[in-house]
């Protein structure tokens, strides 16, 4: 068991060429945020809240980044909308979106960031990559394993490691 230490962002597409969307973010994040320290393998998994729609594709990163974490959501969000976003909904299908899950143990609640990401227990998209990653670090506000919020969580969604 052992403390967060990285800074961790979820990628998730489910629109045209996700291999190639997925990769444009990690090329725009090397290019304004800092560097990828290590990714996760790519997940692909069924959509969460809303079902009827096209799968995922998940993949976790750890980044090295100057920017506090304001200015890193900031930055990210461009980087989304730069990517195209389409906004049909909440939950609904999107070319790329970008989570910042952790920023090492630090916890912050304001009206524009939660972190660590508030639904990182709820979903097995998250958690199947964070493993992969990051088996034995605790959760800094559940102090919990991700080994352990992987078994326990109440998704019920599939999750399949597709490369
Ligand atoms: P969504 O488009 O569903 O990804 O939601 C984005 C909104 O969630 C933005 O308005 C952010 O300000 C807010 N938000 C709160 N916490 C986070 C977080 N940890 N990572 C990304 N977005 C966040």
């Amino acid at each position: 068991m052992k403390v967060i230490k990285g800074i961790y962002l979820l990628l998730g597409s489910n629109l045209e060429d996700r291999d190639e969307n997925l990769q444009q973010a990690r090329e725009n994040i090397v290019q304004q945020v800092g560097g990828i320290i290590c990714t996760s393998g790519i997940y692909e998994t069924e959509a969460w809240g809303v079902l009827d729609q096209p799968l995922f594709y998940n993949q976790v990163v750890q980044i090295d980044t100057a920017l506090g974490h304001e200015a890193l959501l900031h930055v990210l969000q461009g980087i989304e909308q730069k990517i195209g976003k389409v906004k049909v909904g909440k939950w609904r299908e999107r070319l790329i979106d970008i989570d910042l899950l952790y920023y090492g143990n630090r916890i912050v609640r304001t009206p524009t960031l939660t972190v660590p990401h508030p639904e990182i227990q709820n979903r097995r998209f998250t958690l199947a990559p964070l493993v992969e990653l990051i088996p034995d670090d605790l959760h800094p506000v559940l102090f919990q394993s991700h080994q352990k919020l992987l078994a326990t969580t109440p998704d019920t969604l599939e999750v399949w490691k597709v490369k």
